[in-house]
Protein backbone atom coordinates (compact mmCIF):
# COMPACT_ATOMS: atom_id res chain seq x y z
CA UNK A 1 0.00 0.00 0.00
CA UNK A 2 1.40 3.78 -0.87
CA UNK A 3 1.07 6.75 0.68
CA UNK A 4 -0.16 9.11 -1.01
CA UNK A 5 0.06 13.05 0.26
CA UNK A 6 -2.41 15.68 -1.10
CA UNK A 7 -1.89 19.47 0.39
CA UNK A 8 -4.89 21.38 0.27
CA UNK A 9 -8.76 21.01 0.26
CA UNK A 10 -9.61 22.91 -2.74
CA UNK A 11 -11.41 21.24 -5.74
CA UNK A 12 -8.41 20.07 -7.05
CA UNK A 13 -7.04 18.40 -4.06
CA UNK A 14 -10.90 17.01 -3.18
CA UNK A 15 -11.29 15.63 -6.74
CA UNK A 16 -7.91 14.04 -6.74
CA UNK A 17 -9.17 12.00 -3.85
CA UNK A 18 -12.73 11.41 -4.83
CA UNK A 19 -11.51 10.25 -8.12
CA UNK A 20 -9.37 7.69 -6.46
CA UNK A 21 -12.06 6.36 -4.86
CA UNK A 22 -14.54 6.11 -7.62
CA UNK A 23 -11.06 4.11 -9.29
CA UNK A 24 -11.24 1.26 -6.22
CA UNK A 25 -7.97 2.83 -5.00
CA UNK A 26 -6.64 1.01 -2.22
CA UNK A 27 -3.85 3.25 -1.26
CA UNK A 28 -3.45 5.70 2.15
CA UNK A 29 -5.30 9.00 1.06
CA UNK A 30 -4.29 12.18 3.68
CA UNK A 31 -5.36 15.51 2.62
CA UNK A 32 -3.71 18.54 4.77
CA UNK A 33 -5.79 21.71 5.16
CA UNK A 34 -4.85 24.95 6.55
CA UNK A 35 -8.79 25.93 6.99
CA UNK A 36 -11.42 24.31 8.60
CA UNK A 37 -13.72 21.74 8.12
CA UNK A 38 -16.37 22.96 5.59
CA UNK A 39 -19.20 23.22 8.69
CA UNK A 40 -16.78 24.83 10.45
CA UNK A 41 -16.32 28.13 7.92
CA UNK A 42 -18.12 30.84 8.78
CA UNK A 43 -17.56 34.06 7.47
CA UNK A 44 -17.87 36.54 10.91
CA UNK A 45 -18.70 39.76 8.20
CA UNK A 46 -21.91 38.58 8.64
CA UNK A 47 -22.65 39.81 11.81
CA UNK A 48 -20.03 42.62 12.06
CA UNK A 49 -20.99 43.47 8.50
CA UNK A 50 -16.95 44.33 8.36
CA UNK A 51 -13.80 42.28 7.51
CA UNK A 52 -12.34 41.51 10.88
CA UNK A 53 -9.09 39.60 9.16
CA UNK A 54 -9.37 36.48 10.64
CA UNK A 55 -6.19 34.78 11.65
CA UNK A 56 -4.57 32.81 11.06
CA UNK A 57 -6.20 32.26 7.76
CA UNK A 58 -9.27 33.94 5.73
CA UNK A 59 -12.49 31.42 6.27
CA UNK A 60 -13.24 32.83 2.44
CA UNK A 61 -10.61 31.14 0.61
CA UNK A 62 -8.88 28.23 3.15
CA UNK A 63 -10.93 25.31 4.21
CA UNK A 64 -12.41 22.14 3.11
CA UNK A 65 -13.43 23.07 -1.27
CA UNK A 66 -11.07 25.92 -0.69
CA UNK A 67 -11.58 29.19 -2.77
CA UNK A 68 -15.24 27.07 -3.82
CA UNK A 69 -17.14 26.66 -0.66
CA UNK A 70 -18.35 30.78 -0.52
CA UNK A 71 -18.24 31.04 -4.31
CA UNK A 72 -21.69 31.17 -5.79
CA UNK A 73 -20.45 27.74 -7.70
CA UNK A 74 -20.81 28.75 -11.40
CA UNK A 75 -19.13 25.51 -13.32
CA UNK A 76 -17.82 26.92 -16.56
CA UNK A 77 -18.21 23.77 -19.01
CA UNK A 78 -16.32 24.75 -21.78
CA UNK A 79 -12.29 23.79 -21.85
CA UNK A 80 -12.22 27.02 -23.65
CA UNK A 81 -12.56 28.64 -19.48
CA UNK A 82 -11.02 28.22 -16.85
CA UNK A 83 -7.27 27.87 -17.53
CA UNK A 84 -4.60 26.88 -20.09
CA UNK A 85 -4.82 23.20 -19.02
CA UNK A 86 -5.94 22.19 -22.84
CA UNK A 87 -2.39 23.18 -23.61
CA UNK A 88 -0.59 20.92 -21.59
CA UNK A 89 -3.36 17.85 -22.28
CA UNK A 90 -4.96 18.58 -25.53
CA UNK A 91 -8.78 20.66 -25.75
CA UNK A 92 -10.60 17.47 -26.68
CA UNK A 93 -8.76 15.37 -23.54
CA UNK A 94 -9.63 18.23 -21.05
CA UNK A 95 -13.37 18.80 -22.93
CA UNK A 96 -13.96 14.95 -22.07
CA UNK A 97 -12.32 15.37 -18.34
CA UNK A 98 -14.73 18.60 -17.84
CA UNK A 99 -17.83 16.56 -19.23
CA UNK A 100 -17.26 13.72 -16.97
CA UNK A 101 -16.78 15.73 -13.39
CA UNK A 102 -19.92 17.46 -14.25
CA UNK A 103 -21.43 14.49 -13.32
CA UNK A 104 -19.66 14.19 -10.17
CA UNK A 105 -21.10 17.45 -9.57
CA UNK A 106 -24.62 16.43 -10.56
CA UNK A 107 -24.32 13.03 -8.69
CA UNK A 108 -23.70 14.94 -5.63
CA UNK A 109 -27.02 17.35 -5.88
CA UNK A 110 -25.55 20.36 -8.52
CA UNK A 111 -28.71 21.69 -10.35
CA UNK A 112 -29.33 20.08 -13.11
CA UNK A 113 -30.17 23.59 -15.39
CA UNK A 114 -27.21 25.23 -17.69
CA UNK A 115 -27.43 28.74 -19.31
CA UNK A 116 -25.89 29.10 -22.55
CA UNK A 117 -26.30 25.72 -24.18
CA UNK A 118 -28.37 26.71 -26.84
CA UNK A 119 -27.44 29.74 -29.68
CA UNK A 120 -30.62 31.87 -28.76
CA UNK A 121 -31.84 34.50 -31.18
CA UNK A 122 -30.56 36.72 -27.94
CA UNK A 123 -27.04 34.87 -27.30
CA UNK A 124 -27.15 35.47 -31.65
CA UNK A 125 -27.60 39.26 -30.81
CA UNK A 126 -25.30 39.87 -27.98
CA UNK A 127 -22.93 38.27 -30.35
CA UNK A 128 -23.60 40.75 -33.06
CA UNK A 129 -23.08 43.79 -30.68
CA UNK A 130 -19.73 41.98 -29.45
CA UNK A 131 -18.56 42.00 -33.20
CA UNK A 132 -19.24 45.46 -33.74
CA UNK A 133 -17.52 46.55 -30.65
CA UNK A 134 -14.52 44.72 -31.53
CA UNK A 135 -15.08 41.86 -28.68
CA UNK A 136 -14.79 38.22 -29.16
CA UNK A 137 -18.05 36.69 -27.13
CA UNK A 138 -17.06 33.15 -25.91
CA UNK A 139 -19.14 29.95 -25.98
CA UNK A 140 -19.25 28.83 -22.31
CA UNK A 141 -22.66 26.93 -20.67
CA UNK A 142 -22.59 27.74 -17.23
CA UNK A 143 -24.21 25.69 -14.33
CA UNK A 144 -24.87 27.23 -11.15
CA UNK A 145 -25.12 26.07 -8.06
CA UNK A 146 -25.22 28.92 -5.76
CA UNK A 147 -23.55 29.52 -2.80
CA UNK A 148 -25.65 28.00 -0.14
CA UNK A 149 -26.09 24.96 -2.44
CA UNK A 150 -22.03 25.09 -3.17
CA UNK A 151 -22.04 24.33 0.62
CA UNK A 152 -24.33 22.01 0.96
CA UNK A 153 -22.83 20.31 -2.01
CA UNK A 154 -18.95 20.21 -0.84
CA UNK A 155 -20.42 18.96 2.51
CA UNK A 156 -21.54 15.59 0.91
CA UNK A 157 -18.30 15.17 -0.73
CA UNK A 158 -16.32 15.74 2.96
CA UNK A 159 -18.37 12.91 4.22
CA UNK A 160 -17.80 10.87 1.54
CA UNK A 161 -14.56 11.09 1.36
CA UNK A 162 -14.61 10.60 5.13
CA UNK A 163 -16.11 7.65 5.21
CA UNK A 164 -14.17 6.27 2.19
CA UNK A 165 -11.12 6.55 5.16
CA UNK A 166 -10.00 9.59 3.51
CA UNK A 167 -7.25 11.20 6.40
CA UNK A 168 -8.51 14.96 6.04
CA UNK A 169 -5.98 16.79 8.52
CA UNK A 170 -7.48 19.87 9.27
CA UNK A 171 -5.79 23.36 9.96
CA UNK A 172 -2.48 22.30 9.71
CA UNK A 173 0.00 24.71 7.66
CA UNK A 174 2.07 22.77 5.07
CA UNK A 175 5.58 24.62 5.34
CA UNK A 176 8.03 22.79 3.01
CA UNK A 177 8.44 19.97 1.04
CA UNK A 178 11.16 17.08 1.73
CA UNK A 179 13.28 16.85 -1.55
CA UNK A 180 16.65 14.35 -1.30
CA UNK A 181 18.36 12.97 -4.22
CA UNK A 182 15.71 14.98 -6.96
CA UNK A 183 12.82 12.91 -5.15
CA UNK A 184 10.29 14.26 -3.42
CA UNK A 185 10.03 11.87 -0.10
CA UNK A 186 7.12 13.94 2.08
CA UNK A 187 6.27 17.54 3.44
CA UNK A 188 6.89 18.97 6.68
CA UNK A 189 3.47 20.44 8.64
CA UNK A 190 4.01 22.08 11.59
CA UNK A 191 7.14 21.50 11.89
CA UNK A 192 6.84 17.66 11.62
CA UNK A 193 7.89 15.18 8.77
CA UNK A 194 5.14 13.36 6.87
CA UNK A 195 6.81 10.95 4.48
CA UNK A 196 4.32 9.60 1.78
CA UNK A 197 5.11 7.98 -1.53
CA UNK A 198 3.19 10.78 -3.92
CA UNK A 199 2.79 14.46 -2.80
CA UNK A 200 0.40 16.14 -4.61
CA UNK A 201 0.71 20.29 -4.22
CA UNK A 202 -2.58 21.74 -4.31
CA UNK A 203 -2.52 24.93 -2.61
CA UNK A 204 -4.76 26.94 -4.69
CA UNK A 205 -4.76 31.25 -5.34
CA UNK A 206 -3.58 31.22 -1.62
CA UNK A 207 -0.81 29.13 -1.60
CA UNK A 208 0.41 30.44 -5.36
CA UNK A 209 3.30 32.45 -3.93
CA UNK A 210 3.99 29.69 -1.06
CA UNK A 211 4.25 27.33 -4.27
CA UNK A 212 6.19 29.83 -6.18
CA UNK A 213 8.75 30.08 -3.42
CA UNK A 214 9.30 26.75 -3.07
CA UNK A 215 9.70 26.20 -6.48
CA UNK A 216 12.73 28.92 -6.19
CA UNK A 217 14.30 27.03 -3.22
CA UNK A 218 14.01 23.32 -4.19
CA UNK A 219 14.57 24.23 -8.23
CA UNK A 220 11.09 22.74 -9.08
CA UNK A 221 10.76 24.17 -13.03
CA UNK A 222 8.46 27.06 -12.94
CA UNK A 223 7.75 29.83 -15.95
CA UNK A 224 6.66 33.35 -15.06
CA UNK A 225 3.13 33.30 -16.62
CA UNK A 226 0.53 35.79 -16.86
CA UNK A 227 -0.75 38.00 -14.00
CA UNK A 228 -4.47 39.69 -14.21
CA UNK A 229 -5.04 42.85 -12.81
CA UNK A 230 -8.29 44.75 -12.59
CA UNK A 231 -10.94 46.14 -11.05
CA UNK A 232 -15.02 44.98 -10.34
CA UNK A 233 -17.92 46.46 -11.69
CA UNK A 234 -20.92 47.23 -10.43
CA UNK A 235 -24.07 48.49 -12.02
CA UNK A 236 -27.65 48.24 -12.01
CA UNK A 237 -29.24 44.90 -13.14
CA UNK A 238 -31.45 46.95 -15.34
CA UNK A 239 -28.57 47.56 -17.23
CA UNK A 240 -27.16 43.97 -17.61
CA UNK A 241 -30.35 42.36 -17.96
CA UNK A 242 -30.41 41.27 -21.02
CA UNK A 243 -26.84 39.33 -21.23
CA UNK A 244 -27.79 38.13 -17.63
CA UNK A 245 -31.12 36.73 -19.05
CA UNK A 246 -29.61 35.18 -22.27
CA UNK A 247 -26.07 34.03 -20.54
CA UNK A 248 -26.10 34.49 -16.63
CA UNK A 249 -22.47 34.95 -17.70
CA UNK A 250 -20.70 37.14 -20.27
CA UNK A 251 -16.90 35.86 -21.59
CA UNK A 252 -16.15 38.67 -23.26
CA UNK A 253 -12.65 39.36 -24.54
CA UNK A 254 -10.59 42.43 -26.03
CA UNK A 255 -7.32 43.54 -26.84
CA UNK A 256 -8.14 47.49 -26.75
CA UNK A 257 -5.55 49.80 -28.38
CA UNK A 258 -2.95 51.12 -27.83
CA UNK A 259 -1.66 48.52 -25.42
CA UNK A 260 -3.37 45.71 -27.11
CA UNK A 261 -3.28 43.08 -23.75
CA UNK A 262 -6.01 41.17 -23.21
CA UNK A 263 -8.76 42.58 -21.29
CA UNK A 264 -11.54 40.43 -20.75
CA UNK A 265 -14.87 39.97 -18.33
CA UNK A 266 -15.07 37.18 -15.62
CA UNK A 267 -17.11 36.22 -12.45
CA UNK A 268 -20.05 38.08 -13.51
CA UNK A 269 -22.93 38.51 -11.06
CA UNK A 270 -26.25 39.04 -11.57
CA UNK A 271 -28.23 40.12 -8.89
CA UNK A 272 -24.96 39.37 -6.79
CA UNK A 273 -22.77 40.93 -3.95
CA UNK A 274 -19.39 42.61 -4.10
CA UNK A 275 -17.30 40.86 -1.60
CA UNK A 276 -14.00 41.45 0.25
CA UNK A 277 -11.10 38.30 0.54
CA UNK A 278 -7.82 38.62 2.45
CA UNK A 279 -4.94 37.41 1.55
CA UNK A 280 -1.72 36.58 4.03
CA UNK A 281 -0.09 40.15 5.18
CA UNK A 282 -3.96 41.74 4.96
CA UNK A 283 -4.01 42.27 1.93
CA UNK A 284 -7.34 42.88 1.15
CA UNK A 285 -8.59 42.44 -2.90
CA UNK A 286 -12.14 42.33 -4.33
CA UNK A 287 -14.04 39.56 -5.63
CA UNK A 288 -18.22 38.71 -6.30
CA UNK A 289 -21.13 36.35 -5.31
CA UNK A 290 -24.23 35.61 -5.67
CA UNK A 291 -26.48 33.71 -4.22
CA UNK A 292 -29.33 31.13 -4.93
CA UNK A 293 -32.02 32.71 -2.93
CA UNK A 294 -30.62 36.23 -1.75
CA UNK A 295 -30.43 38.81 -4.54
CA UNK A 296 -29.17 42.51 -4.65
CA UNK A 297 -30.53 45.56 -7.49
CA UNK A 298 -27.17 45.08 -8.80
CA UNK A 299 -24.33 42.70 -11.18
CA UNK A 300 -21.13 42.99 -11.05
CA UNK A 301 -18.69 41.31 -12.39
CA UNK A 302 -14.73 41.52 -12.72
CA UNK A 303 -12.66 43.30 -15.97
CA UNK A 304 -9.34 41.85 -15.61
CA UNK A 305 -6.18 43.14 -17.81
CA UNK A 306 -3.66 40.56 -18.46
CA UNK A 307 0.24 41.37 -18.12
CA UNK A 308 3.53 39.13 -19.31
CA UNK A 309 6.27 40.38 -18.47
CA UNK A 310 9.65 39.66 -20.21
CA UNK A 311 13.56 39.55 -19.13
CA UNK A 312 14.71 40.31 -16.48
CA UNK A 313 11.28 40.56 -14.21
CA UNK A 314 9.73 37.43 -13.63
CA UNK A 315 8.03 38.23 -10.06
CA UNK A 316 4.54 38.77 -11.54
CA UNK A 317 3.08 37.83 -8.20
CA UNK A 318 4.90 40.23 -6.59
CA UNK A 319 3.90 42.92 -9.08
CA UNK A 320 0.37 42.45 -8.67
CA UNK A 321 1.12 42.08 -4.90
CA UNK A 322 1.82 45.78 -4.81
CA UNK A 323 -0.58 46.86 -6.88
CA UNK A 324 -3.11 46.25 -4.32
CA UNK A 325 -1.27 47.28 -1.43
CA UNK A 326 -1.16 50.46 -2.94
CA UNK A 327 -4.68 50.43 -3.13
CA UNK A 328 -5.60 49.47 0.08
CA UNK A 329 -2.70 51.73 1.54
CA UNK A 330 -5.40 54.45 0.04
CA UNK A 331 -8.29 52.77 1.34
CA UNK A 332 -6.87 52.49 4.52
CA UNK A 333 -6.54 48.81 4.11
CA UNK A 334 -10.48 48.60 3.13
CA UNK A 335 -11.41 48.38 -0.71
CA UNK A 336 -11.27 51.34 -2.66
CA UNK A 337 -14.17 52.52 -5.09
CA UNK A 338 -15.18 54.68 -7.41
CA UNK A 339 -17.51 56.25 -9.95
CA UNK A 340 -16.99 55.91 -13.66
CA UNK A 341 -17.94 59.17 -14.04
CA UNK A 342 -15.43 60.92 -11.31
CA UNK A 343 -12.61 58.66 -13.30
CA UNK A 344 -13.61 60.34 -16.36
CA UNK A 345 -13.30 63.46 -14.93
CA UNK A 346 -10.09 63.17 -13.04
CA UNK A 347 -11.66 63.51 -9.43
CA UNK A 348 -12.30 61.44 -6.49
CA UNK A 349 -15.02 59.75 -5.40
CA UNK A 350 -16.63 61.09 -1.82
CA UNK A 351 -18.26 59.03 0.67
CA UNK A 352 -21.15 60.76 0.49
CA UNK A 353 -21.62 61.30 -3.47
CA UNK A 354 -22.70 57.23 -3.80
CA UNK A 355 -25.81 58.03 -2.05
CA UNK A 356 -26.63 60.15 -4.84
CA UNK A 357 -27.18 57.50 -7.72
CA UNK A 358 -29.59 54.79 -8.54
CA UNK A 359 -26.60 52.34 -7.91
CA UNK A 360 -26.07 51.19 -4.41
CA UNK A 361 -22.50 49.31 -3.65
CA UNK A 362 -22.88 46.09 -2.26
CA UNK A 363 -20.13 46.01 -0.05
CA UNK A 364 -20.98 48.26 2.50
CA UNK A 365 -17.39 49.10 3.70
CA UNK A 366 -15.92 49.90 0.36
CA UNK A 367 -14.33 53.40 0.75
CA UNK A 368 -14.87 55.83 -1.61
CA UNK A 369 -11.92 57.81 -3.02
CA UNK A 370 -9.29 57.45 -6.54
CA UNK A 371 -8.52 53.83 -7.51
CA UNK A 372 -6.35 55.96 -10.80
CA UNK A 373 -3.84 56.82 -7.87
CA UNK A 374 -2.98 53.20 -7.71
CA UNK A 375 -3.91 51.59 -10.66
CA UNK A 376 -0.60 51.44 -13.41
CA UNK A 377 -1.48 53.70 -16.61
CA UNK A 378 -1.33 50.98 -18.59
CA UNK A 379 -3.26 48.54 -16.99
CA UNK A 380 -6.13 50.94 -15.80
CA UNK A 381 -6.12 52.71 -19.56
CA UNK A 382 -7.05 48.93 -21.16
CA UNK A 383 -9.62 48.94 -18.66
CA UNK A 384 -11.74 52.16 -19.78
CA UNK A 385 -11.42 51.08 -23.44
CA UNK A 386 -12.44 47.97 -22.53
CA UNK A 387 -16.07 49.58 -20.62
CA UNK A 388 -16.53 52.03 -23.46
CA UNK A 389 -16.39 48.73 -26.05
CA UNK A 390 -18.55 47.01 -23.68
CA UNK A 391 -21.20 49.87 -23.95
CA UNK A 392 -21.72 49.07 -26.97
CA UNK A 393 -22.89 45.41 -26.42
CA UNK A 394 -24.54 46.59 -23.24
CA UNK A 395 -25.73 50.45 -23.22
CA UNK A 396 -25.34 51.75 -20.34
CA UNK A 397 -22.37 50.21 -18.45
CA UNK A 398 -20.13 53.03 -19.42
CA UNK A 399 -22.81 55.28 -17.51
CA UNK A 400 -21.28 57.80 -14.81
CA UNK A 401 -23.22 55.97 -11.89
CA UNK A 402 -21.06 52.74 -12.84
CA UNK A 403 -18.91 51.82 -9.69
CA UNK A 404 -15.56 50.71 -10.19
CA UNK A 405 -13.85 48.54 -6.98
CA UNK A 406 -9.77 47.84 -6.53
CA UNK A 407 -8.25 45.65 -6.28
CA UNK A 408 -8.87 43.02 -7.92
CA UNK A 409 -6.27 40.66 -8.71
CA UNK A 410 -5.81 37.24 -9.92
CA UNK A 411 -2.60 35.17 -8.85
CA UNK A 412 -1.70 32.51 -11.05
CA UNK A 413 0.64 33.58 -12.46
CA UNK A 414 3.55 31.22 -11.93
CA UNK A 415 3.43 28.21 -14.09
CA UNK A 416 4.87 25.16 -13.21
CA UNK A 417 6.52 23.14 -15.76
CA UNK A 418 4.84 19.47 -15.74
CA UNK A 419 4.39 16.78 -18.35
CA UNK A 420 1.55 14.96 -19.19
CA UNK A 421 1.17 12.52 -16.02
CA UNK A 422 1.26 16.19 -14.25
CA UNK A 423 4.81 15.04 -12.93
CA UNK A 424 7.29 18.01 -11.94
CA UNK A 425 11.03 18.54 -12.19
CA UNK A 426 11.19 16.57 -8.89
CA UNK A 427 10.14 12.89 -9.24
CA UNK A 428 6.87 12.22 -7.38
CA UNK A 429 5.95 15.58 -6.88
CA UNK A 430 2.76 16.66 -8.48
CA UNK A 431 0.90 20.03 -8.20
CA UNK A 432 -2.87 20.85 -9.38
CA UNK A 433 -5.35 23.39 -9.64
CA UNK A 434 -4.58 27.00 -9.18
CA UNK A 435 -1.65 27.71 -7.40
CA UNK A 436 -0.10 25.39 -10.47
CA UNK A 437 -0.71 28.10 -12.39
CA UNK A 438 -2.53 25.74 -15.13
CA UNK A 439 -6.24 26.48 -14.07
CA UNK A 440 -8.03 29.36 -12.90
CA UNK A 441 -12.00 27.69 -12.32
CA UNK A 442 -13.96 25.50 -10.35
CA UNK A 443 -14.34 22.69 -12.78
CA UNK A 444 -10.88 22.92 -14.48
CA UNK A 445 -9.41 22.11 -11.15
CA UNK A 446 -12.29 19.39 -10.43
CA UNK A 447 -11.49 18.64 -13.62
CA UNK A 448 -7.53 18.72 -13.72
CA UNK A 449 -8.04 16.76 -9.39
CA UNK A 450 -9.86 13.64 -11.99
CA UNK A 451 -7.06 13.87 -14.09
CA UNK A 452 -4.07 13.49 -11.36
CA UNK A 453 -6.20 10.80 -9.62
CA UNK A 454 -6.57 8.77 -13.38
CA UNK A 455 -2.07 9.29 -13.35
CA UNK A 456 -1.26 7.94 -10.02
CA UNK A 457 -4.03 4.67 -10.49
CA UNK A 458 -2.69 4.27 -14.08
CA UNK A 459 1.18 4.28 -12.81
CA UNK A 460 -0.27 1.88 -10.02
CA UNK A 461 -0.81 -1.38 -13.10
C1 LIG B 1 -15.08 34.63 -3.82
C2 LIG B 1 -14.71 33.70 -4.93
C3 LIG B 1 -15.63 33.40 -5.92
C4 LIG B 1 -15.30 32.50 -6.94
N1 LIG B 1 -16.26 32.14 -7.84
C5 LIG B 1 -15.98 31.23 -8.80
C6 LIG B 1 -16.98 30.76 -9.68
O1 LIG B 1 -18.14 31.14 -9.59
N2 LIG B 1 -16.64 29.88 -10.66
C7 LIG B 1 -15.36 29.41 -10.78
O2 LIG B 1 -15.11 28.60 -11.68
N3 LIG B 1 -14.39 29.79 -9.93
C8 LIG B 1 -14.67 30.69 -8.94
N4 LIG B 1 -13.69 31.08 -8.07
C9 LIG B 1 -12.36 30.50 -8.22
C10 LIG B 1 -12.32 29.07 -7.68
O3 LIG B 1 -12.84 29.04 -6.37
C11 LIG B 1 -10.90 28.55 -7.76
O4 LIG B 1 -10.47 28.61 -9.10
C12 LIG B 1 -10.81 27.11 -7.29
O5 LIG B 1 -11.30 26.99 -5.99
C13 LIG B 1 -9.36 26.60 -7.38
O6 LIG B 1 -9.28 25.34 -6.81
P1 LIG B 1 -7.91 24.82 -6.15
O7 LIG B 1 -8.23 23.49 -5.60
O8 LIG B 1 -6.82 24.94 -7.13
O9 LIG B 1 -7.56 25.85 -4.99
P2 LIG B 1 -8.37 26.46 -3.76
O10 LIG B 1 -9.82 26.28 -3.94
O11 LIG B 1 -7.84 27.81 -3.53
O12 LIG B 1 -7.95 25.52 -2.53
C14 LIG B 1 -6.64 25.45 -2.05
C15 LIG B 1 -6.67 25.01 -0.59
O13 LIG B 1 -5.33 24.80 -0.17
C16 LIG B 1 -5.18 25.26 1.17
N5 LIG B 1 -3.77 25.60 1.35
C17 LIG B 1 -3.06 26.55 0.72
N6 LIG B 1 -1.79 26.54 1.11
C18 LIG B 1 -1.69 25.55 2.05
C19 LIG B 1 -0.62 25.06 2.85
N7 LIG B 1 0.61 25.56 2.75
N8 LIG B 1 -0.88 24.05 3.73
C20 LIG B 1 -2.13 23.52 3.83
N9 LIG B 1 -3.19 23.96 3.10
C21 LIG B 1 -2.96 24.95 2.21
C22 LIG B 1 -6.10 26.47 1.24
O14 LIG B 1 -6.48 26.73 2.58
C23 LIG B 1 -7.27 26.04 0.37
O15 LIG B 1 -8.30 25.45 1.13
C24 LIG B 1 -14.00 31.96 -7.02
C25 LIG B 1 -13.05 32.28 -6.04
C26 LIG B 1 -13.38 33.14 -5.00
C27 LIG B 1 -12.37 33.46 -3.95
Amino acid sequence: MKNILIVGAGPAGIFTALELIKLGCKDKITIVEQGSKIENRVCPKTKTKECVHCKPYCHITSGFSGAGAFSDGKLSLSHEVGGSLPDLLGPATVQDLIDYTDKIYLDFGADPSVVGAVQTPEIKEIRKSATIAGLKLVNCPIRHLGTEKAHQLYYDIEMFLLNNGVEILFNKHCEDVIIEDGVCKGVIVKGEKMYADKIILASGRKGADWLDELCRIHGIAREAGVVDIGVRVECRNEVMEKVNEALYESKLIGWPKPFCNKVRTFCQNPGGFVAQENYDNNLAVVNGHSYKELKSDNTNLAILCSHRFTYPFDDPIAYAKRVGEMANMLGNGHILVQRLGDIKAGKRTWQEELSRTNLKPTLTDAVAGDITVAIPYRTLTSILSFIEQLDIVVPGFASDETLLYAPELKFYSNRVRMDKSLTTSVKNLHCLGDSSGWTRGLMMASAMGVYMARQLMNEGK
